[in-house]
């Protein structure tokens, strides 16, 4: 069963870091201004002409060198992980020139709390939610993968040389073969997921920088709730969130990384560029092809972009003047970015979930206990645990037999009787006088293998009993499994700060709506009460207009140029593609011919491809 999908435009906001030291010691020249009220970015040329406007953007929020982390994250994230915990897909994108703060956005600096980034502040949101929640059961599980060079690399797993193959499955979509994922019971855990993946990453690489700031790394959570409905039934909602550092957006040509051959950069350039094209077609309203099969990570993201997931575009910007042409063009992205219309909705009993099948795993084997005897004081707990459910106020950890150790007791004491029963019995058996010698043998050897069955039992019991503990911890119930720490007072601050979040945000709504407005009004005020008047306000909009007019045409200038500039790179790599395929076609005619020498009276060698210029050519 599906919820109900409505239309929602794809959140962006740009954020712009400090001048680096090197940039402040250089003297460099800031050019990127912010009005967080309005929520806008103005960019001006280092090169512009007296009297030329700077050129300006309008984002859902700005946030400038001063903003902290946990503003980012209290009005533009939070609410993607509340919607996430109640069963919506999330997507976060950080997208900018290396060095302007994705990653920083993203991890942030793990020793300072105050500088943590998005992921590990949606940990503590998830489990502290998770620990205050009711009546709810949940499984949180998390992968980290990478894709450089069009390859998808799992940072979770042990082989490290294994390449991943996307697959699509009808009912769920796009997934990743193979990827592995950890069942995490807390933030700690969690964070033990996240921090082993980091390293790998820059393990694996001989040039941290270099390889980071072009590969894309995706942490992705998976949180399954189960929840009994008004209908009395049980329904389990699904709500993944993919955290993703996109690799740098500046153009390749300029890196000049050495010993690189235009191939290897082209494919480095692939996934952004495939980005780039996807979002031109969501927004441009006439295309029917939606070019996501064209990269990996356009696949993968088919979901955040235009279809059943929830998406924030975080833009990076550097504010120093050599950062122009990419702060502007990575404007221009996030700008078009904004246009993208989502239809979220809550992914409710979908098929094959981890949640389902543990709760099925978990009921195996308490059967399997039972039937052992084990469960005997378990199973009023239980029914004490579904009276919470129903409503009726009950305490858990009541009692001793609510202790997890109850299952052991119980198994203890049940095999300690077996066992003195058998010893008991042997005993009797050595001490029965009116046997003969041969049938107390049989007899002493029937209970000698009883005992060794019921040591091998006991040895199976304690493995199942193991394993029944463990599937169950991973299960999740706030206040009882996971608890929340937090006080009172820490969590009305919270609240606090959660409320000035949202005001923030609706006064800058309204800031924009006023803009607006007022760019409408003068419009439609026609009447004038004098001559003078009329010629004040008229020429007020003429320049007004003017200024709008030359904006828009340095704009197309600029798209031009920039478009000139693609082509003139996709000519290049296409050229030397041509001459990379030319003598791999040479060196394959050549080696056929002195392999297998044409003969007059054979007919011609077949060959697997007609290259016409080599060809005719031998
Ligand atoms: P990217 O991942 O985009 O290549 P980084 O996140 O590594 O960039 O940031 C580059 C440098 O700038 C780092 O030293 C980082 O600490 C610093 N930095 C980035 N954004 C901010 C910010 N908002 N406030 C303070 N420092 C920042
Ligand atoms: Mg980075």
């Amino acid at each position: 069963m599906a919820g109900r999908a409505r239309c929602e435009a794809l959140k962006v906001v740009a954020r712009c870091r400090p001048l680096s030291r090197r940039e402040e010691a250089a003297g460099c020249e800031r050019v990127v201004q912010l009005d967080v009220r309005l929520g806008q970015v103005s960019i001006r040329s280092p090169r512009a002409a007296p009297g030329e406007l700077p050129k300006t953007f309008t984002f859902d929020a700005v946030y400038d060198a001063d903003s902290k982390q946990a503003d980012l994250y209290d009005e533009t994230v939070r609410p993607l992980i509340d919607s996430v915990l109640q069963g919506f897909n999330g997507t976060v994108l950080a997208y900018g020139q290396t060095g302007t703060g994705k990653t920083y956005t993203m991890q942030g600096v793990w020793a300072e709390p105050d500088k943590r980034g998005i992921i590990p502040s949606s940990f503590e949101h998830i489990f502290t939610h998770i620990s205050r929640s009711q009546n709810q059961q949940y499984l949180v599980r998390a992968s980290y993968l990478e894709i450089y060079q069009e390859e998808i690399r799992d940072l979770l797993a042990k082989d490290q040389s294994k390449k991943l193959e996307l697959k699509e499955n009808p009912e769920t979509g796009v997934y990743i073969k193979d990827l592995s994922s950890f069942v995490t019971k807390n933030v700690k855990e969690i964070e033990h997921v996240m921090n082993l993946g980091s390293q790998t990453r820059s393990v694996g690489s001989t040039n941290m920088n270099e390889r980071s700031s072009r590969s894309h790394a995706i942490f992705l959570i998976t949180v399954e709730c189960s929840e009994t409905g008004p209908d009395g039934e049980e329904h389990i909602r699904v709500g993944k969130l993919n955290l993703v550092d996109l690799a740098g957006s500046e153009r390749q040509s300029k890196m000049g990384a050495q010993g690189e051959r235009p191939k290897e950069a082209s494919k480095i350039n692939l996934s952004l560029s495939a980005l780039g094209n996807v979002i031109s077609a969501l927004v441009d309203g006439k295309s029917t092809h939606i070019p996501y099969r064209d990269s990996k990570l356009t696949r993968l993201l088919q979901d955040s972009l235009g279809g059943n997931a929830k998406t924030i575009m975080v833009a990076t910007l550097g504010p120093a003047s050599h950062s122009y042409e990419e702060s502007l063009s990575t404007l221009r992205f996030a700008n078009r970015a904004k246009n993208i219309k989502n239809k979220p909705r809550v992914n409710e009993d979908p098929k094959d979930t981890l949640l389902r099948e543990f709760q099925e795993e978990i009921v195996r084997l308490k059967a399997q206990l039972e039937k052992r005897g084990m469960l005997g004081k378990k199973r009023r707990r239980s029914s004490r645990r579904k009276k919470a459910m129903d409503g009726e106020s009950a305490t858990e950890n009541e009692g001793e037999d609510d202790n997890e150790d109850g299952l052991e007791k119980n198994m203890k004491n049940y095999l300690k009787e077996q066992k003195e029963r058998l010893e008991e019995e042997k005993a009797a058996i050595q001490d029965d006088h009116s046997l003969v010698s041969e049938e107390k043998q049989k007899l002493l050897q029937e209970k000698e293998k009883m005992i060794e069955d019921l040591r091998k039992e006991q040895e199976a019991t304690e493995l199942l009993a193991a394993k029944y503990k463990a599937m169950e911890s991973k299960l999740l119930i706030g206040g009882r499994t996971i608890v929340d720490h937090t006080n009172e007072q820490q969590k009305m601050l919270e609240l606090k700060r959660q409320e000035i979040a949202e005001q923030k945000r609706r006064e800058r709504e309204m800031q924009q709506e006023m803009l607006l407005r007022d760019e409408e009004t003068m419009e439609l005020r026609e009447t004038y009460t004098s001559l003078q008047q009329e010629v004040e306000i008229k020429t007020k909009k003429l320049k007004k207009l003017y200024a709008k007019l030359q904006a828009v045409k340095a704009e197309i200038q600029d798209q031009h140029d920039e478009y000139i500039r693609v082509r003139q790179d996709l000519e290049e790599a296409q050229n030397e593609q041509t001459r990379e395929l030319k003598l791999n076609l040479s060196i394959s005619v050549f080696w056929m011919f002195s392999h297998f020498p044409v003969s007059p009276s054979l007919p011609p060698f077949p060959l697997p491809f007609q290259p016409v210029s080599c060809l005719s050519s031998p």
